[in-house]
């Protein structure tokens, strides 16, 4: 039989409703929340689907993937809006199609979202609860979310094997992905090189069924989508494999992170911090933020985040700092030391990092380290690394000699050893001076050692914005 618009279309439904509709009293309303005693009236009732071509195809909604109906859709011809009648029903939060909905420019994109919400789930599980009674349309509707179920248990064990090989490759420091050929249409030949993450996927996808489905699919879908001329069958179609679900990936493990290192830090109750900075392979300054703190396994020390340098002022450190506490939900009053390098910004009395943070939470305790002039002397044994306050010795080129010569009369070094290493950075204020050169001419000339070789690193191994400020400050003063 063949339907008009507004007609109750009895295929589709597959019973009558011409009872329901007479019963339907003046005070009861089938389109709102009904009482928990009137819902054998209610769902006997729905669902209420009319055979319609406007305002939109029924075919298309009411009926999902694989030509199942949505019983839960129902459709209110005297308001003209479709309602979900299981939400309506059992959900405790509001949505659109509890209040009805009317916007058909969307209507099926919204209906297929509303499908998995997890309120509409949860609404569609109290109604398989409530219902005892075993009918058709009741087998019907647990069919539909038995076969959900089933999809997202797929699903959720795709992306176990994911989420694996994300954290096999974070802990290895290699690459997540490579130059090229991540297309889903090159993943078919095992010859390209398409990146560590995507390699290791097709790796286990060998001996893995559901990776070997899942990529098979994608492949396939992939191939065709590109037969069709639908795009070039590339990054769009990798389904749980893409860079997006990569980075979705990382982000949420970062995420765990950070609170399970605040939750103990919070525990520690007292903290102090480790901040400095270096370049990156772009030459951008990158500040590295490291908390410390004690707590029942001894100490602590964990690198919270690193951080892009806007500004290498105090002032931008000490707020950037103070941002990363409220970020992670911890007190700048409980951070009661902090350790830096001795350059001005860091260390300044006015405007240095150090001053600005006190500010906030006095009575902080501060140390700075000159990395300029840390060396190590190899060749002599037992190793011993020798370090120094700079704030108390000073930092010129007498003070390293001076150290250098304290190291070697300390009587910890064995004097067998005849050869001296030193390793150093360029720093000519402290390192590569005549003050340091004549004390190797001494050394070797007085018979302590034979020879002496002074290693230096690449220049600009070290340099940051802090280093380049401290230079300038040392030329105008
Ligand atoms: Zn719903």
């Amino acid at each position: 039989m063949k339907l008009k618009n507004g007609q109750i279309n009895n295929d589709i439904i597959g019973r009558d409703f011409g009872s329901a509709l007479t019963n339907m009293s003046s005070d009861f309303s089938y389109f709102k929340k009904p009482k928990s005693l009137a819902l054998g009236e209610f769902f006997d009732f729905h669902p209420h689907q009319l055979h319609l071509t406007h305002p939109f195809k029924s075919s298309k909604v009411f009926l999902g993937k694989n030509n199942i109906q949505r019983r839960w859709l129902t459709y209110d011809e005297h308001s003209e809006k479709l309602f979900c009648s299981v939400c309506l029903a059992f959900s405790s939060e509001r949505n659109i199609f509890i209040d009805g909905f009317n916007t058909w420019s969307h209507v099926y994109q919204r209906v297929q979202e509303h499908e998995i919400i997890k309120s509409h789930n949860l609404s569609s599980e109290a109604f398989l609860n409530y219902s005892s009674k075993k009918t058709i349309d009741y087998r019907l509707f647990s069919e539909h979310l038995h076969k959900k179920k089933i999809e997202v248990t797929k699903n959720r064990n795709i992306l176990q094997r994911v989420i694996d090989v994300i954290k096999l490759i974070g802990k290895r420091g290699l690459s997540y992905r490579g130059h090229r050929n991540e297309g889903a249409d090159s993943l078919n030949d095992s010859t390209l090189d398409h990146g560590n993450f995507l390699d290791i996927l097709l790796l286990l996808k060998k001996y893995d069924v559901v990776l070997s489905e899942h990529i098979d699919s994608i492949t396939k879908n992939a191939s065709v989508n590109h037969k069709k001329g639908k795009g070039k069958g590339g990054g769009a179609s990798l389904i749980f494999i893409s860079k997006t679900t990569v980075n979705m990936v990382i982000d949420s493990i970062s995420y765990l992170m950070k609170k399970s290192i605040s939750d103990e830090i919070r525990d520690a109750v007292m903290f102090s911090v480790q901040l400095d900075t270096t370049q990156d392979i772009s030459v951008q300054d990158q500040c590295s933020i490291i908390l410390r703190y004690v707590n029942y396994k001894g100490i602590q020390e964990r690198l919270l985040a690193v951080i892009t340098v806007q500004q290498s002022t105090g002032k931008s450190f000490s707020d950037m700092f103070q941002g990363v506490l409220a970020d992670n939900g911890l007190d700048v009053m409980k951070c009661i030391g902090n350790a830096t390098d001795g350059a001005a910004n860091m260390q300044g009395q006015f405007n240095g990092f150090s001053a600005w943070l006190e500010k906030s939470t006095p009575n902080q305790m501060e140390l700075s380290v000159c990395p300029h002039m840390s060396f190590a002397l190899i060749d002599l044994s037992p190793f011993m690394l020798f370090l120094f306050l700079s704030l108390q010795s000073g930092r010129g080129g007498n003070q390293i000699a001076l150290c250098l010569m304290q190291a070697i009369n300390s009587g910890h070094l064995s004097f067998y050893k005849r050869h001296l290493t030193v390793w150093s950075d360029n720093c000519a204020g402290q390192l590569k001076n005549r003050m340091l050169l004549f004390l190797c001419i001494w050394l070797v000339a007085n018979g302590t050692f034979d020879t002496i070789e002074h290693t230096f690193f690449i220049s600009g191994y070290s340099y940051s914005a802090s280093d380049r400020d401290f230079a300038t400050i040392e030329k105008r003063a």
